[in-house]
């Protein structure tokens, strides 16, 4: 099994999912009491917070290209970047390092593919849903992408940065997910990315009248593919 370097910390409650779901992913494919072989460096979000509302971006950049070599210096083969948003700045990153990144918009599109799935929705931080970085991305793989309108998006992002990455979990802000969530199906879209690694703490499939693709978990199980490849 290949050793994996997982950045995270972005935030460490989406961090704590991504390592519980790749110790059960590699366990349920070998059995008994394999588990992943990990190297985790996560973090402090506040000051990487911070700097993306502010629009530096080549200062998160710095916090993270001198994370992903300490992983590299320490003997990762490959890395997962634990954040959609993050991505922006996912080309930095490769370039600053000799092992691979497993990026988390390619493995979603390819999942949305292989469901024959063309228009989608995305849920994510203002920053992904307003940016060119991961939407383009998609576009390119040939998906039509569509985001909730103004408001919805201001109410999407609130609760990702006031509560999913400080552990809150509400009812009501699970109520409006699913009201935004109608609404882009009524729209038309076929399927909705959970674009953002902590929505999957606040929704399930059951909470959607379309597919849901939650990029934690197609980004783990990427990750495990890659692990156990020969
Ligand atoms: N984890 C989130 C994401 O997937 C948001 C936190 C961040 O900005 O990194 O985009």
């Amino acid at each position: 099994m290949k050793l994996l370097g997982v950045l995270g910390g972005m935030s460490w409650t989406s961090t704590a999912e991504y390592y519980r779901l790749l110790n059960h992913g590699v366990a349920v494919r070998l059995g008994g009491l394999h588990s992943a072989r990990l190297l985790v460096h996560s973090v402090d979000f506040a000051p990487v917070a911070a700097m993306q509302h502010d629009g530096n971006w080549d200062g998160t950049t710095t916090v993270l290209v001198d994370a992903a070599q300490e992983l590299e210096r320490a003997g990762a083969q490959g890395l997962i970047l634990a954040t959609n948003t993050m991505h922006k700045v996912a080309d930095q990153l490769q370039a600053a390092t000799n092992i691979p990144l497993l990026h988390i918009a390619d493995a979603t599109a390819a999942r949305i593919r292989a469901d024959g799935l063309h228009t989608v929705a995305l849920l994510a931080t203002a920053f992904t849903m307003e940016q060119d970085f991961y939407i383009g991305r998609l576009r390119d793989q040939g998906l039509d992408v569509i985001t909730p309108d103004d408001a919805e998006r201001a109410d999407v992002h609130r609760i990702i940065y006031d509560e999913l990455c400080q552990d809150v979990v509400l009812d009501s802000s699970r109520d409006r997910y699913r009201e935004v969530m109608d609404h882009l199906a009524q729209r038309g879209a076929e399927g909705i990315i959970l674009g953002c690694t902590e929505i999957g703490l606040l929704v399930e499939a059951g909470d959607a009248s379309v597919p849901l693709y939650d990029t934690t978990a197609i980004h783990v199980e990427q990750a495990i593919d890659w692990m156990l490849a020969p």
